[in-house]
């Protein structure tokens, strides 16, 4: 399942099928949810945001925005 540890929105797998939790203006199914995992990830927002382990698309978009999301890049590509 996925809930949005800065904003509050889930997927409908956080649901768990109860409909008050769907009818809520949280309940956001069609967004993309980032998980923290910096084994197979190529970003990381424990700098800035210690405390999440799940973004939905909106609050990544503005983190990243504002610079508070590191991304793994290539040494060859960090020079430029
Ligand atoms: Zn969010």
């Amino acid at each position: 399942m996925a809930y949005c540890d800065v904003c509050g929105n889930y997927d409908a797998e956080h649901t768990d099928g109860e409909p008050s939790m769907k009818a809520s203006s949280d309940y956001q199914p069609d967004l993309y949810y980032y998980w923290d995992q910096p084994i197979e990830e190529d970003y990381n927002w424990r700098d800035a945001y210690p405390d999440v382990d799940c973004m939905c698309e909106i609050c990544f978009d503005i983190a990243n925005s504002e610079k508070k999301i590191q991304w793994d890049i290539p040494r060859c590509q960090s020079r430029l």
